[in-house]
C-alpha cells in the first residue's frame, strides 16, 4: 500500500491521520470556523494569528481536512506556507474597514444572531455573483427546466450533481465561495440523471460534458455512478468527452486509491473510455508542493492506468503561485507524471481578491516568464485567461503598434464561436486586473464584441451565465 510523506508538523497526529502505516484506509477529518482551537499546529501561531482566522471564517467560508494539515502544509514556514494560505483564512482577505467591523464583534462577543447578520452584509458587498450568474437562465427540456445545467457554449455543457457541491477542503480565493456559505441564489445543482441524458440526447450538437462542483469527485460512486453509466446510453453517442473538474488529487488523493469505493470509480472511467469516450480529469493544482506526495503519484498513476488523462489548471494567485519558477516547476512535474498542462486562469473579481488578485500586466509577465522556462511539452498551457462574461480571453502579449503600447487579448471561448481566436486590443494597463477594467486602444469607443454581446444579455432568451462556470 502507498504511504505518504510526511511533513513537519509538531503536535500532530501524522500516523493515524495518514492510516497507510497500519494498513487502515485513511479517513476523510473535515475542520471547519468551529473547530479552529482543535488544530493543533495553528497554535504555534499564536492567539492573534487564531483570532483573525476566526473573524474572516465568520464571513468567508473555511474547510480543511486532515491530509492537507498533516501532510500538504509546510508547518515551519506557516503562515508564509502557500499551501497554508490556499487553506487558511488570512487577514487581509478582507479590507481593513470590513475587517474591523467583524473584529468588533468578535471582541466584545456578540449575539451569533449579530454576527450573521453582519457577515451576510459583508458578503454582499464582495461580489458574491460576479458575471452574470445571477441572471442565468436554465435550459429546458420537454417544457421543464433542466436542474443543474448551465449550457453556455454549443459544444460543452455542464452539469452540476446536487450531491457534489462541496469539496474536501475549500480554497481561499474560490470564486463560487457564495455556495459555500449557503447563498441560495446559486444553488442550481441537481439529483435528477434522467433529465440531463434527456436534455443531452436532444442536443447532437453537443460533444462535452463538465462535471463540475464544487467538486464531484466527494460523491460516492454509487451516486456518480447513474450519470456517468447513463452516458454508455446509443442516444449519447454524440457526446464524446467527458470531464470532471476535481480538486480531490491534490486534498484527498486517497479518493483514487484507497478510499472503499475508489476501484469501482476508476473501473467507471475504464468502462467510459472502453466505450470510445474521451475521458478527462481536470485537476485543479495551485503548487507543486500539492504533487509532492506518493499518495498523489499514485492516483495519478490509477488514474491514467484506465485510459483518462489528467488535464491541470490553477488562477494565478497572489501569495500562492505569483511567480514564473513555481509554475514552470508545476508545469514540468505535471507533464513528467503524464499529465497535460491547460489552463492559468486570471483570479476573478469576487471574494477575497483583496489579497490575492494579480493585475493583467503582472500576470502576462509571470505566464511568459514560466513558459520560457519549460520545454515544448509543458506549454500546452494557456493563459493567462479571464472567464468573463462574453468568453474566455486569454492576454497574448503586450505590444506597441503605432507608437502605442496596448495588451493583444484574444477569446479562447467565446459566447459567439465566431468571436474565438479574433485578436483585439486594449490599452495597456498596468494596473488593470479584468477585463471590465480595460478600454479599447487605438481611440475606439468599444470593442467589437460589445454590441452583440449586450444585445445577447437583453435577449432573455438566451442563458447569461458566467463563464467562470467553465473553470473547474
Ligand atoms: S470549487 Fe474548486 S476552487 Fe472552489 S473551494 Fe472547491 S476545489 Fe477550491
Amino acid at each position: 500500500m502507498t504511504t505518504v510523506a510526511k511533513r513537519s508538523i509538531p503536535g500532530t497526529r501524522q500516523q493515524e491521520a495518514a492510516g497507510t502505516q497500519d494498513g487502515q484506509a485513511p479517513k476523510l477529518q473535515v475542520f471547519t470556523d468551529r473547530h479552529l482551537d482543535k488544530i493543533e499546529p495553528l497554535k504555534r501561531l499564536g492567539e492573534e494569528v487564531l483570532f483573525e482566522m476566526k473573524v474572516v471564517a465568520s464571513v468567508l467560508p473555511f474547510r480543511v481536512n486532515n491530509y492537507v494539515i498533516e501532510n500538504l502544509i509546510d508547518w515551519d514556514r506557516a503562515p508564509d506556507d502557500p499551501i497554508f494560505a490556499l487553506t487558511f483564512p488570512q487577514r487581509d482577505m478582507l479590507d481593513p474597514e470590513m475587517y474591523e467591523q467583524m473584529a468588533e464583534l468578535h471582541r466584545r462577543e456578540a449575539p451569533k444572531e449579530e454576527i450573521t447578520a453582519l457577515a451576510w452584509k459583508l458578503r454582499h458587498q464582495l461580489n458574491p455573483h460576479p458575471a452574470g450568474q445571477m441572471e442565468m437562465n436554465l435550459p429546458e427540456v420537454n417544457g421543464e427546466t433542466v436542474e443543474g445545467v448551465q449550457h453556455k457554449y454549443r459544444e460543452t455543457a455542464l452539469f452540476f450533481p446536487s450531491q457534489g457541491q462541496t469539496c474536501h477542503s475549500y480554497c481561499t480565493f474560490c470564486f463560487r465561495w457564495a455556495q459555500f456559505v449557503g447563498d441560495k441564489d446559486l444553488k442550481i445543482a441537481s439529483k435528477e440523471a434522467g433529465q440531463l441524458l434527456d436534455y443531452l440526447a436532444e442536443r447532437p450538437n453537443l460533444t462535452d460534458l463538465l462535471m463540475t462542483g464544487g467538486d464531484p469527485m466527494v460523491m460516492k460512486t454509487k451516486h456518480l455512478a447513474p450519470y456517468l453509466e447513463g452516458l454508455l446510453d446509443e442516444r449519447l453517442e454524440h457526446v464524446q468527452t467527458v470531464r470532471i473538474g476535481t480538486k480531490a488529487l491534490s486534498f484527498w488523493p486517497y479518493r483514487f486509491v484507497t478510499d472503499k469505493d475508489a476501484d469501482e470509480l476508476l473501473g467507471l472511467f475504464e468502462r467510459l473510455v472502453e466505450s470510445g469516450k474521451h475521458v478527462a480529469v481536470m485537476a485543479h493544482i495551485n503548487h507543486y508542493q500539492e504533487m509532492e506526495n506518493p499518495i498523489f503519484r499514485e492516483a495519478v498513476r490509477r488514474i491514467r492506468a484506465t485510459g483518462a488523462e489528467i488535464r491541470t489548471q490553477s488562477p494565478l494567485i497572489k501569495h500562492i503561485n505569483d511567480s514564473g519558477e513555481v509554475w514552470a516547476r508545476m508545469w514540468r512535474e505535471q507533464v513528467r507524471l503524464g499529465m497535460i498542462p491547460y489552463y492559468m486562469f486570471v483570479e476573478r473579481d469576487t471574494g477575497a481578491k483583496y489579497r490575492f488578485e494579480v493585475p493583467l500586466a503582472e500576470a502576462h509577465r509571470i505566464y511568459r516568464d514560466a513558459m520560457k522556462k519549460v520545454s515544448g511539452l509543458a506549454r500546452t498551457a494557456r493563459g493567462p485567461s479571464m472567464s468573463a462574461g462574453p468568453g474566455k480571453v486569454e492576454v497574448q502579449g503586450v505590444a506597441e503598434i503605432f507608437g502605442e503600447k496596448v495588451f493583444v487579448l484574444r477569446f479562447v471561448q467565446g459566447r459567439n464561436p465566431d468571436w474565438v481566436q479574433r485578436p483585439f486590443f486594449a490599452k495597456y494597463d498596468e494596473q488593470a486586473t479584468w477585463l471590465n477594467e480595460l478600454t479599447p486602444a487605438f481611440g475606439e469607443d468599444k470593442f467589437f464584441f460589445e454590441d452583440e454581446y449586450e444585445a445577447m444579455q437583453a435577449d432573455s432568451g438566451l442563458k447569461v451565465i458566467d463563464a467562470a462556470e467553465v473553470e473547474a
